[in-house]
Order: C-alpha cells, then structure tokens, then sequence
C-alpha cells in the first residue's frame, strides 16, 4: 500500500481520493479551505441555497462511469435530465429551444430557422462520427511525450475536427444563420473560452450537448463534493481543511512529501489539484530554469534530467454572478436559459479582445426550480445569473458589478422572467476580485483558457514535470475543465501514479 497526499480538496482531488482509495492506497487530503469542493459549492442566504459556480451537468455518462469505477454505490447521484435541454433567447426576438431528439431538434430549428434543420443533422452525423475519436485521444489520454500528440493518427483526426479553425468557424459551415453559429459554438464560455478563439476541436461539446443531453444534479452541483467526501470519510481517508500545503519536497528527481502548518510530512506520491500555475512556487526554486545556480549543481542535488521551464500561462474568462432568490416562481422557463445581445460576436470580440464588458453582454440564467421543487421553499425560487467578463481582477469590480448586475436584472425581467425586480428577497453579487482572493488564476473562473497554446500536449500533463511521484489533475491539467473532464483527468494521473508506483 503507497501514502498518497493531495494537495487540494477540489472535485479533480476528490476524484483521485475516490479511485486511489479504492484501489486500497492510503489518502491524506490537504485542503486550504474550510470545506472540500473548491469552485463546487453553494451560496446559502436564510431559506435560500443555489450553485456558486457549475451547474450544467454534461457528459453524465462519463461522470456516472468514473464514479461507478471509484466504487461510489450507484445510486449516490441523481442526475435530472433537461427535456427542452436549454433556450437561447436571440435580441431579434427570435429563442432557440434546444431539445432532445435529433429529428424533433432539426423540425425546431427548421420551425424557427427555415431550412436550417439539415445542417443540424448533418453536423450531428459528422461529429457521431468522430466524437468517439477524439474522445478515445483527446480526452482519455495523458501526452508525456510530444510524438505521442503529433502521431499521424492523431494529426488526421486533429484536422477532421478542425483544430486549425476556431470553434465559430467550424460551426459556421453547418449553418448560414449566425444567430444558430451563436447557438452551437457559445459553448466554449462554459470553460472561459471565446468561440473565434478556442480550437475547432471544441466541436464536441455542442455536439455532446446535444447528442447527450444537458443535466442537473438534484439539489445542486454543490451536492457532489459532499457526497464524495461522505464516502471517503467512511473508507478512512483523511481530510485535512483549514490546512494549507507551503512546499512540496523533492529529493533526489523524486517527490517524496510535502510541508503543511510548518510541518513536513512523508509521502510515497503527491498529487496536486490546485491551480497549476500555482504548483510552481510550492517546488524547490532551483528545479526552475531563470536561476542563478549553475544547471549541473541542480541536477546533481535534485535528480532531475534538466532544470524545467517556467511556465506562461493566460487565465480563461472571469464572471459576474449574480445569485438571487425570489418570493415567486416561473415555471414556464426553463432550467438553464441564455440571452443573448444584439451581436454575441461582437460583445465577445469586446470581451476578449479589448478586456471591455459591453452595456448590456451576453449572459446565462440557472433557474433549477424549473425542474427540481426541492431548489427553493415551496413557491419560491433561487436564480443564478453568470456574466462572462474579463478576468482583470485589478478592474474596479466595487463600481462595476452594481450597475451591471442592475442592467441584467432589468433585461431578465423584459425577457424572460417578469416581476423579477420585485420578487427579489435575496441578492449576491460574485466578482473576478472574489475569484482572485479564492485563489483561482489569475480571476479566471475557468483555470487556464481553452487556447490552441494551452491545449492538448501543450496544457500542464498529469505527470507534469520529469520528477517522480508527483501528479497533478484539476482545470489547468489535461484534459482540461468542467466537471466531468475534470474528473476524467484525475482519473489519467491516478492510472499514471499507479503505473509508477507497480513498477
Ligand atoms: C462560475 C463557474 C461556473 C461553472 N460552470 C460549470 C458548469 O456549469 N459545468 C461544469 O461542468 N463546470 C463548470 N465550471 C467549472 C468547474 O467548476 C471546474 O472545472 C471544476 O470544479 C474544477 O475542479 P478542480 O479539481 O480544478 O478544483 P478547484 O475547484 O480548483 O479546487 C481546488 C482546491 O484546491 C485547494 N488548494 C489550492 N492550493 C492549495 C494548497 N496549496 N493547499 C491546500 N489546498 C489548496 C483550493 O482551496 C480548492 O479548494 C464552472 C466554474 C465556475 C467558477
């Protein structure tokens, strides 16, 4: 049996807690925090309860499978299926319902986007194709070396999926309208990423979307790290909260522990699921190139083969949310909900490009009593509402994130939820300022962004650097964010540890 320590007790830490414990290993949690869960959690006001950050619940098949293989009981979950999945509410007055049903979603679009309901199927039957694909190499496998990314194989499927274009021109080839264009590339802000600027290869989350349908988890995402840590807790894992990890120890190429309270402690593997950005100033300063110390010093005293590059690293896009809860309901709208501007093209362009926010941007609603009775006190509701903005955690978010969230709030109302403004007995307004102090990068809510520069081989590995037994799974890591993949990458570095750890 090897003592394996994690560093941070987010959904990628308690997902390797949940596997490597199943497979008999000895966990230690370290978590900074007060409660485990990281960007998974809830923001609780008197009666009122709703998701701080994720509550889209995509690919439930692979979260479902990780969990079954972690040895959580089946029923540990449940996972309410959204049927319409979700509305895009367009500025010409035009919404979009997103159903389940390839037939019954190309005669929706078709109803609303005449003669648009054929390049919906025939982007499904394309990407029904190649999903499986670029799951199998893209999504489940860690790159430790180069040549493994660049194979012929993965070079043809890497085209067929259009990495060389950004997501919003690879959608754009399915549909002539550009409001649909919108509908089926504005995925890519669920990981901070802009539609003209992530890699084609994003195609299958519009196509996940749609071929598996949106979900939530009964009660809120925020449910999940509870029940994990429920679960881990019975089997013996220790978690440490309130505990932050200083340093890690690395003797001799090898990671043999790590320093917690003053503390140091022994370990046989680390893994870490902070910001891996943040993984550098926990290292030994002279396994880093950019030092003084001559390189054969360096290498002599830690048993790395070179000193490591420092890394760059750009953060995805920052939030604005808004949580509410209201003393009425709305039962006519659904789960999960996007109003979109006048040109979301150019509001992102805004975004993204000039680190602007528009007068009145793009932005998502999660109504969750919609679908689940229990969201709120019987009549009431809770409301989510996320605005993509810059990251900047240095902006004036004080006076900003007021009249912003005001204009929102106003907008919602006409289009959507009538009496809003009145029904409000509960507001609380979440900045990139607040991200920044919780220690997410750089203000991003995402971790590093979704760019062709930080994807693939070129994003932080599950074995990130040339030193044994140290690992590493979260949102910067490969695969990359979002919850499910999240887990699928904690899953890759806990296969990598164990490999290292028979051999
Ligand atoms: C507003 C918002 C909306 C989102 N919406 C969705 C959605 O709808 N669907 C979806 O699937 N995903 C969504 N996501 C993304 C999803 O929440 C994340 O990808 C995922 O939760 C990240 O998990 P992680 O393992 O990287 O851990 P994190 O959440 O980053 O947690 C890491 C933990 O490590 C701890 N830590 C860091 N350093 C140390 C240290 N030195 N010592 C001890 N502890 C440390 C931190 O305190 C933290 O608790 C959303 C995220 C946000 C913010």
């Amino acid at each position: 049996m090897s003592r394996v320590a994690i560093v941070g007790g987010g959904i990628g830490g308690l997902t390797a807690a949940l596997l490597l414990s199943r497979q008999g290993q000895q966990v230690v949690i370290y978590e900074r925090a007060g409660r485990v869960g990281g960007r998974v959690a809830f923001e609780e006001e008197g009666p009122y309860r709703v998701d701080q950050g994720p509550t889209i619940v995509l690919l439930p098949e692979m979260l479902n499978g990780i969990l079954e293989e972690g040895g959580l009981p089946p029923d540990s979950l449940e996972l309410l299926r959204c049927d319409p999945l979700c509305r895009i509410h367009f500025r010409s007055g035009r919404v979009l319902t997103k159903v389940a049903g390839l037939a019954e979603q190309a005669a929706e679009i078709d109803r609303e986007f005449p003669g648009e309901g054929s390049g919906f199927l025939r982007f499904m039957g394309d990407m029904a194709r190649l999903f499986p694909q670029g799951k199998a190499s893209f999504l489940e496998q860690p790159f430790n070396r180069r040549r493994e990314f660049f194979s012929p194989a993965n070079l043809v499927l890497m085209s067929r999926l259009r990495a060389y274009r950004s997501l919003r021109s690879a959608v754009s080839s399915y549909f002539r309208s550009e409001e649909l264009r919108d509908a089926f590339s504005l995925q890519s802000l669920y990981i901070g990423g802009a539609p003209f600027r992530t890699p084609g290869i994003y195609t299958m989350l519009p196509y996940a979307e749609s071929a598996f349908g949106i979900w939530m988890l009964k009660g809120g995402y925020g449910q999940l790290p509870q029940i994990l840590s429920r679960e881990l807790l019975s089997r013996g894992v220790e978690i440490h909260t309130g505990t932050e990890v200083e340093g890690l120890t690395v003797e001799d190429g090898r990671c043999t522990g790590l320093t917690a309270g003053g503390v140091k402690h022994s370990y046989d593997a680390v893994l870490y699921n902070g910001e891996f950005p943040q993984l550098e100033a926990l290292l030994p300063a002279q396994l880093f190139s950019g030092n003084a110390a001559a390189d054969s010093a360096v290498q002599r005293s830690s048993g790395a083969r070179g000193r490591i590059k420092r890394g760059r690293y750009q953060p995805s896009s920052g939030c604005v949310l808004i949580y509410a809860g209201t003393d009425r309901r709305w039962p006519e709208s659904e789960t999960h909900q996007f109003f979109l501007p006048d040109s979301l093209n150019d509001n992102l362009r805004e975004l993204f490009d000039q680190g602007r926010i528009s007068q009145l941007p793009s932005y998502y609603v999660f109504n969750p009593a919609a679908i689940d009775d229990t969201a709120a006190p019987p009549g009431q509701s809770v409301l989510y509402f996320l605005i993509p903005v810059p990251a900047d955690p240095d902006m004036d978010w004080e006076a900003i994130a007021g009249p912003l969230a005001e204009r929102v709030l106003e907008d919602a109302e006409q289009r959507g939820f009538p009496g809003l403004k009145a029904s409000l007995r509960w507001k609380k307004i979440r900045t990139p300022a607040d991200a920044h102090k919780d220690g997410l990068y750089g203000g991003g809510s995402f971790g590093i962004a979704p760019v062709l520069s930080q994807l693939g081989v070129f994003r932080p590995q599950p074995r990130p650097y040339p030193i044994k037994g140290l690992y590493a799974a979260g949102a910067s890591v490969h695969p990359g964010g979002g919850v499910p993949i999240v887990m699928q990458g904690a899953r890759m570095a806990v296969h990598e540890l164990m490999k290292e750890m028979k051999q």
